[in-house]
């Protein structure tokens, strides 16, 4: 069974003397080199416009390389060659696709530890983070070559009438946009390309300004692993210019996008302006996520979850830990081991084996951050904060939060980066405090704590969502095996890494023959 037979990536282990030495060589070169990153076109670096330095967010002095922005004409240029080399593509097939995208997957194991360091570097990843980001990149392409051959195999016979042979066969829309967010860097930047290629499209991608240098790396590498380089463009730059002209551009045949609420909303707007077309949206967003903890749960067990689930990665997960719901009777003793445990979290360098949180990816978001954190002094109770480590002003560490909320409704929105908001509850209004919740319209991950069915059941019922962890922390969905993707305002759909995923970049045709 294809499903049963799959294999996910392997990784490395950074504590261990052998993996670790690879890590410090790699971080050598990558800090020795000064990347640069530009308009890809054709597999050619173009000059582009509005350079800029790339730093560390960690360490804002240290310069990684460079970007430039890739300017009208570079835009339209990669439109056409991506156009013109589009049909040659869609007409392999799925089993004439899917051995570059195997390629690129062992082309990105191949390079783990430079492309962990870069992570590190670049988008402030610990090396866990890194090392999962990479795996999951090339998860996404293995699992997409995968369904490549399962659904673009050629034509499905269909059952008719006698005497008339109907068939259903999937084909590439054209040439897809692909923009992401900067934190998934690698593996949405390359999981998005894989699935528009997988489907028989070309793709001008758009990584997010924060992290050029990777999404550079990505794009070579799938050059290097023999994809035809008209067939993939590197598009750099702002969203409200870049991105703006791609979604517009006429020749652009799709939009898939990952990020924030309010983008995806913008657009759409604007895909629904191009004059006499209509084209697919496929977006992913953000998330109000809730984890709801009953008095049978195991308070040791929840408090590692919790910590992982809104601390993991600086909370800048769309699947991280918001709120979490303790229950009036053990509210208390939670909140109590969650801040000795927020004690323990090593805040530092994330390209040390032993940190556990490392910065938030700008001085922007620290700043929409630390607002926050006023609004809570002021209207709610903060509960804790990590200590910040000496020398954390070079760059955007952020102290690691937990915060009392005085109303299941106290959120209206997403607050990216690591602070946990805690909410009392009593069970006996389970349906109201849940109901707040859903009416935010949000539909990303939820998690529930409790040894009663009935209860976890419950809570799936009143609150939207498109991923649901019952005892255990809820981030890190694994490519085929938690298929990821949220409803409402979290997302269009279908799922990314699930048996779904290739519809929405492909164009059905049924043809029938009446011989
Ligand atoms: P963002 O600000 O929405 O940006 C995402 C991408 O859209 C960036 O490349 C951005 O360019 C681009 N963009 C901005 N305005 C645009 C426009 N008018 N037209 C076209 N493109 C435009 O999100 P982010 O801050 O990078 O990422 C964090 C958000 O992503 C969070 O809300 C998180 O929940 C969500 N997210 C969701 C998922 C999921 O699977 N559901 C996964 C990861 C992240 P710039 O480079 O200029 O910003």
């Amino acid at each position: 069974d294809m499903y049963m037979d799959r294999q996910n990536s392997l990784g490395r282990d950074y504590s261990q003397a052998a993996d670790r030495e690879r890590h410090v060589l790699a971080l050598e070169k990558v800090d020795s080199e000064k990347l640069t990153s530009g308009p890809l076109i054709g597999g050619k670096l173009k000059a582009g416009t509005n350079p800029q330095d790339v730093t560390n967010p960690f360490d804002r002095s240290q310069v990684l390389g460079h970007v430039s922005e890739a300017t009208e004409a570079d835009i339209d240029a990669a439109v056409n060659a991506a156009g013109n080399a589009q049909l040659a593509w869609d007409r392999k097939g799925g089993s004439g696709r899917a051995p570059v995208l195997r390629a690129m997957a062992d082309a990105l194991e191949h390079d783990i530890d430079r492309l962990v360091a870069l992570l590190s570097r670049e988008a402030g990843k610990t090396l866990n983070d890194g090392v999962a980001e990479v795996r999951e990149a090339a998860d996404f392409c293995r699992y997409y070559a995968m369904l490549a051959e399962r659904d673009f195999g050629g034509r499905e016979e269909l059952k008719g009438p006698v005497g008339e042979i109907n068939q259903l066969v999937l084909h590439g829309r054209g040439v897809f946009a692909c923009i992401s967010p900067w934190n998934f860097p690698l593996a949405i930047f390359t999981g998005q390309i894989a699935a528009a290629l997988a489907a028989g499209n070309a793709v001008l991608a758009k990584p997010a300004e924060q992290t050029p240098l990777i999404a550079a790396e990505a794009v070579r590498l799938y050059h290097k692993a023999g994809l035809n380089a008209d067939l993939l463009a590197l598009v750099p730059g702002r969203g409200e210019t870049v991105g703006a002209k791609l979604v517009s551009h006429p020749g652009i045949d799709g939009v898939a996008f990952t990020g924030g609420t309010d983008t995806a909303a913008a657009i759409n707007r604007s895909i629904a302006a191009r004059p006499g077309q209509i084209i697919p949206f496929i977006a992913e967003t953000g998330g109000l996520n809730g984890m709801f903890v009953d008095t049978t749960a195991l308070k040791e067990q929840v408090i590692d979850d919790v910590i992982l689930s809104a601390f993991g990665s600086a909370g800048q997960r769309c699947s991280a830990l918001r709120i979490l719901y303790a229950p009036k009777d053990s509210a208390d003793a939670l909140i109590e081991g969650l801040k000795g445990a927020l004690a323990a979290q090593v805040l530092a360098d994330p390209t040390d084996p032993a940190t556990d949180i490392g910065p938030v990816i700008d001085a922007e978001s620290r700043a929409n951050l630390e607002a926050h954190i006023e609004r809570l002094k002021k209207e709610a109770k903060i509960v804790a904060r990590a200590a910040m480590p000496e020398g954390a002003d070079k760059g955007d560490l952020f102290a690691p939060t937990i915060a009392e909320i005085p109303t299941p409704d106290f959120l209206e929105r997403e607050v990216f980066g690591p602070i946990l908001h805690v909410y009392r509850y009593d069970p006996a209004d389970l349906k109201t405090v849940a109901g707040k919740l859903a009416a935010r319209g949000y539909g990303l991950t939820l998690g529930v704590h409790s040894r009663i069915e009935a209860f976890a059941e419950e809570v799936i019922r009143l609150v939207p969502a498109g991923n649901v962890y019952i005892n255990r922390s809820i981030t890190g969905a694994v490519v085929g095996v938690q298929p990821f993707g949220g409803e409402g305002l979290s997302g269009t759909g279908p799922k990314a890494g699930g048996p779904n995923s290739l519809i929405r970049y492909a164009a059905e045709k049924a043809i029938s023959n009446n011989i």
